[in-house]
């Protein structure tokens, strides 16, 4: 994938790293606080940089939340289409890999005479950790 091989910007490693570093997906204005103490200053630049994240599969986004996640997965080829498993107990996003969605989605939308072209997944439940609480 030519895209991954392109080189990031400041602004663009900065927030990568920042996200790669957090535990748990992060606001916009969460990264824009963090940010802030790294001199870029302007929340234009940030959604700018996170923009150009997504768009080469470094960062997703999860909609409900309105939050973004670094992915963890170096052969993650979700530019655009992305599938998490989130906890409902304790918040913990884990992004589901290998899946083959995207062709089983395309299939079920055919037949309904509809042209698939991307899905944004969020599976609820609970995760490993709080599953064995209960
Ligand atoms: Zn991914
Ligand atoms: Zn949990």
């Amino acid at each position: 994938m030519a895209l991954l091989t392109e080189k990031l910007t400041n602004n663009q490693q900065t927030i990568l790293n920042l996200l790669e570093e957090s535990k748990e997906p992060l606001k916009a204005y969460a990264i824009l606080f963090d940010i802030q103490k790294k001199g870029i200053k302007s929340p234009l630049q940030v959604y700018r940089a996170l923009d150009k994240l997504i768009e080469i599969g470094k960062v997703h986004k999860i909609e409900s939340k309105n939050s973004y996640i670094a992915c963890k997965n170096s052969h993650c080829n979700s530019q655009t289409s992305t599938s998490f498993l989130i906890c409902e107990i304790c918040d913990k996003v884990t992004e589901l890999k290998k899946n083959n969605l995207s062709s089983y989605f395309s299939k079920v939308s055919e037949k309904s005479n509809f042209k698939y072209t991307k899905h944004n997944l969020e599976i609820y439940g609970e995760c490993k950790n709080c599953k064995k609480k209960i």
